[in-house]
């Protein structure tokens, strides 16, 4: 965990009370993979992805991998996520990124078994928002459909990016879960070390042409308690319930 006085100051302001989560052999878990992509997490592997190691988001892939595993030995559902996009049509305001087809878009290699593991879904979606992205031409959601199959209570989302696609579906998942489209669901959670966002320091940003700044320990923490105001629980430790 980076510190410095600015984030000191953040996280004194904008405070996070987080909680454990131990999955309870009770209750009908589903787990959501945001964006776990080459294009957004491989060094090298494309305009959006890591120019260097980050330990922010090995910590994420590492996360990831272990509650997949933990839910593939137990046969409970998991929906992967994965940014898939057309070349005609850009996702403003970034550049063209996770084309359909191209290597970017598909899972990291720690988590490319999860393709072949019958208890995972997988979704392309062409759209920061897995929720909106789940929509299909008859308007039926892959994703509500998911929840309500699976009978899924509460849900388990880790990913890419925190302030940005995690956060979006997390918000839409919410309000869905309000209007009671996505019975018998009650719980949404983030899980914050499964989670982080990309790295654009304010002093790169102002020398560049391309994007805002965005610092990735002050954007992580604004989408963790953006979250929360939404009504997500957030948690720093998952445990699987000793048997
Ligand atoms: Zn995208």
């Amino acid at each position: 965990m980076v510190s410095s006085p600015i984030i000191d100051l953040l996280k004194n302001q904008l405070p996070l009370d987080q909680e454990r989560l131990v999955l309870s052999e009770n209750v009908r878990y589903g787990l959501v993979l945001v964006d776990i992509i080459n294009g957004f997490c491989t060094v090298g592997a494309g305009p959006l992805a890591p120019a260097e190691h980050n330990q922010q988001i090995s910590e994420m892939i590492k996360e990831a991998e272990r509650i997949s595993k933990v839910f593939s030995e137990k046969k409970w559902p998991i929906m992967a996520f994965l940014d898939s996009h057309h070349p005609d049509v850009p996702e403003y305001p970034y550049p063209p990124h996770c084309l359909t087809g191209s290597d970017e878009s598909n899972l990291v290699p720690a988590l490319r078994w999860l393709e072949e593991e019958p208890n995972v879904t997988i979704r392309r979606k062409d759209c920061y928002d897995g929720f909106i992205g789940s929509i299909q031409n008859d308007g039926s959601n892959v994703f509500v459909n998911w929840v309500k199959s699976n009978k899924i209570e509460s849900l388990l989302v880790v990913g890419v990016c925190t302030d940005i696609c995690v956060l979006d579906f997390v918000c839409s998942t919410l309000s869905a879960k309000t209007r009671g489209f996505l019975s018998p669901l009650e719980d949404v959670v983030v899980y914050s070390n499964g989670c982080t966002t990309f790295d654009f320091p304010v002093e790169v940003a102002q020398t560049s042409k391309h994007g805002s700044a965005h610092p990735q320990e002050i954007m992580h923490h604004m989408g963790l308690y953006m979250a929360k105001g939404r009504g997500a629980r957030i948690v720093n430790s998952v445990l699987a319930a000793e048997p």
